[in-house]
């Protein structure tokens, strides 16, 4: 790439659910949208495999797979894909700075910020080897849980949403082992006492993970009482971990209003941030559905509110 910046009239950061829909929005509204792909091109998607709640596929979809029709769409339309990452933004003056590789520098007239989140993990090495072989290590209930319908599973946490994810596998499952590192839940009143009073959940307070069990799937887990050192094993088919997310974010930092966890804050009902001309769709600023097919409706907002926006401006 040249060191020479580039000026163009609509930049969209990511290439998951959100970044595509919003380029293939762009694109067809003939924004010549640019979109730069990142380290992650296809997004969260491409880490896993049966994607079946995303409308359109009724046998259900590869992720990866998924991802490529998607980029597709983007391209026939005539989405510009670069893959790269932004290193910076400056959003202080008009057209915005972005960097691009830390080397070539894009002015934006409209920037659509599509990064996603990063669940966390526990970073043991038998939760991460089982994970990558997809061997029923998951981070999202809701995407996956049916997969051990009528099994018995685990999920690590004790906030809102490892409450709330333990209550809907529950639905699901024959037992759920709630692994809860404190002797309490954080979760809120309502959320706790949902938890306690289902039969099929079992709370395990008081205990962590020190081993999750199996070679190319899930058999079980080890868990300790931080308390006492006492070990159990637990058999399980299913580990889910609801120990929060990590928006991709940090370069904007500063630049942008964001929430205390680092969530882009978008005008409820539109996908507009405080600043005008960038707008925000996707898992960056949604820490409630956090799911592919609501992504990529934001996405679709986002390029709508941003095409709106560019004509009011009178930049064509
Ligand atoms: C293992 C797994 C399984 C899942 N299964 C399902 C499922 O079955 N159904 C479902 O609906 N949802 C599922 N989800 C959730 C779904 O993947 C997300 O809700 C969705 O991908 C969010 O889309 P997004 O476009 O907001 O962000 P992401 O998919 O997170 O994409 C973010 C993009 O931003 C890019 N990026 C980040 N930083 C930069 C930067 N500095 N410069 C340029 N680009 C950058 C990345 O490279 C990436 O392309 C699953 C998630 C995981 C992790």
């Amino acid at each position: 790439m040249s060191n020479q910046s580039e000026k163009i009239k609509c930049l969209i950061i990511g290439s998951g659910p959100a970044g595509y829909t919003a380029a293939i929005y762009a694109a067809r509204a003939d924004l010549k949208p640019v979109m730069i792909a990142g380290m992650e091109p296809g997004g969260q998607l491409m880490t896993t495999t049966e994607v079946e709640n995303y409308p359109g596929y009724p046998k259900g979809i590869q992720g990866p797979e998924m991802m490529e029709d998607f980029r597709k769409q983007a391209e026939r339309f005539g989405t510009d894909i670069r893959y790269g990452f932004i290193s910076s933004v400056d959003f202080s003056s008009r057209p915005f700075k972005v960097v691009v590789d830390e080397k070539q520098t894009i002015l934006a007239e409209a920037v659509i910020i599509s990064t996603g989140a990063t669940a966390k993990w526990l970073e043991i090495e038998s939760e991460q080897r089982l994970r990558k072989l997809s061997g029923g290590v998951s981070a999202c209930a809701v995407c996956d849980g049916f997969f051990f319908k009528g099994q018995d599973v685990a999920i690590v946490g004790g906030g809102d949403t490892a409450a709330e994810e333990a209550t809907y596998l529950s639905k699901l499952c024959r037992k759920v082992y709630m692994i809860v590192r404190k002797d309490f839940l954080r979760a809120s009143k309502a959320m706790q006492r949902r938890v306690e009073n289902t039969a099929n959940i079992e709370l395990l307070y008081n205990h962590a993970t020190a081993e999750v069990l199996g070679e190319t799937g899930v058999t079980g887990a080890l868990v300790k009482n931080v308390k006492t050192g006492a070990e159990r094993k637990i058999d399980i088919t299913g580990f889910f971990v609801a120990i929060g997310h990590q928006p991709n974010t940090s370069i904007f930092k500063g630049q942008i209003d964001m929430d205390e966890q680092g969530y882009i804050k978008t005008i409820p009902g539109t996908t507009k941030t405080n600043i005008e001309g960038v707008f925000a769709s996707g898992d960056v600023q949604d820490k409630t559905y956090r799911q592919a097919v609501t992504a990529a409706g934001s996405g679709c907002m986002a390029a709508l509110d941003a095409e709106r926006w560019l004509a009011l401006m009178g930049i064509h």
